[in-house]
């Protein structure tokens, strides 16, 4: 029989998460979770739901009326995104820098989607110029593009691909979810016809809610589908002659109902995961959004420096880097995964391991949202700087934190 005696209440320990994401939540944004349930068509609940749509207006840099939440993690938002614009056989064009190149080409495929990639190595990024010439050979309807991807710390350039994707009437679609709220993201500026996020990295808050928004092409290009049974939308959004889309959680349509004025029941909407991500908005317009990005790059550029003054090398393209997560390249005869653990018994604090092709040679620091401070970066440099001198990594003690010291008063 179950004991449930051997079931505590949560309580997990006190971690500095400076990972690539998870980081530690903005404790406004853990009390505005525990505020009370509300019913469903409540009006003070619809009420935060106008509000969620134009807090996140703000941060995207849109006017696009389509700016909401699909609940579920990061890949919830990717997934209705390219459910509900690709159409089995679409051509889409994908290029790949990371890890999460190859999961936009992995959830296209599963659309029935005609995969096309362009491939750069680990730690650089494209330049337009490569991009357009795919664009011109492939044909594709739709370019799936990372903005930042955190399995190499890269930040792709999309200022002038969307005006590219114009010429060639091709949809953007951006994955912005490492990089949004840290790193510059202009969605009407830029022409992007998608973009979708999460909360989990530069906004402070928990994975489980994906902020995304959409152009009107988009929403044109999603209306041509066809309904799955008659009478679940309105006149207005009337079936369309195109194949239907093949979710229905996913459906951005009968979720665009659910969100616009019509109100048509589709989810119950996750409103703890509102709650929450209502309040990572409201924590970073209060700062300002420009502020928020120039916090993210004094702490990136003081981490930076940390780590270059105490002597280790960082990975990738530093002309192309996030502002938020750093690559640093595990040195000759160190143990990466010992010193993974000894940051974490030891100081409680939790850096990131790698994947693919960089598994075992770099570790992975974020410094962003919450964690985007003074205080969690020079702690950072301190512990893991002390870490590696005990495994006999020969750093003059203490060069980390100087060079830190000298970032800030640099910056400021
Ligand atoms: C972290 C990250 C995600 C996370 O997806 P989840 O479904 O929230 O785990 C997605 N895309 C990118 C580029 C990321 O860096």
């Amino acid at each position: 029989m179950l004991d449930i005696q051997k079931f505590g209440q949560i309580n997990p320990p006190t971690r500095l998460l400076m990972g690539p994401g998870p980081i530690n939540a903005d404790p406004r944004v853990l009390r505005a979770m525990s505020s009370q349930l509300i019913g469903q068509y409540d009006p003070v609940m619809t009420g935060y739901m106008n509000e969620v749509m134009a807090l996140y207006r703000a941060l995207y840099k849109t006017e696009n009326q389509w700016t909401f939440l699909i609940d579920g993690t990061s890949r919830a938002g990717i997934e209705a995104i390219l459910l509900s614009g690709i159409r089995p056989g679409d051509k889409v064009l994908v290029p790949v820098f990371g890890r999460f190149g190859h999961l936009l080409c992995e959830i296209a495929r599963r659309c029935r989607a005609e995969v096309h990639t362009i491939e750069a190595p680990w730690g650089e990024v494209f330049d337009p110029q490569q991009i357009e010439d795919a664009i011109k050979s492939v044909k594709p309807r739709w370019l799936l593009t990372v903005q930042g991807d955190t399995s190499t710390t890269m930040l792709q350039p999309l200022e002038q691909l969307g005006e590219i994707c114009r010429r060639h009437g091709v949809l953007f679609y951006s994955d912005a979810t490492a990089s949004f709220g840290g790193n510059p993201l202009e969605t009407d500026a830029w022409g992007l016809d998608a973009v979708s996020a999460g909360l989990q990295k530069c906004l402070g808050g928990p994975s489980g809610s994906s902020p995304v928004t959409l152009s009107p092409r988009f929403e044109e290009q999603i209306r041509r589908r066809k309904c799955v049974e008659e009478g679940i939308r309105t006149a207005d959004h009337a079936d369309g002659d195109e194949e239907m889309i093949y979710s229905n959680y996913f459906d951005l349509g009968m979720i665009m109902d659910y969100w616009g004025p019509e109100r048509l029941n589709h989810h119950t909407e996750a409103t703890s995961m509102l709650f929450a991500a209502r309040e990572c908005a409201r924590v970073i317009l209060e700062e300002g959004l420009d502020n928020s990005i120039a916090r993210h790059k004094l702490h990136g550029d003081a981490l930076l420096a940390g780590i270059q003054g105490m002597g280790l090398e960082v990975f990738g393209d530093l002309n192309n880097r996030m502002n938020n997560v750093l690559g640093v390249v595990i040195p000759q005869g160190i143990p990466g995964e010992q010193v993974r653990q000894m940051m974490l018994n030891d100081f409680s604090i939790e850096i990131g391991t790698s994947f693919g092709p960089l598994a075992g040679k770099i570790w992975r620091i974020g410094t962003m949202g919450y964690n985007a401070r003074k205080d969690c970066v020079m702690q950072t440099l301190v512990a893991l700087e002390a870490v590696l001198n005990r495994l006999g990594f020969a750093s003059k003690y203490g060069a980390g934190s100087q060079a830190a010291w000298d970032s800030y008063a640099g910056g400021q």
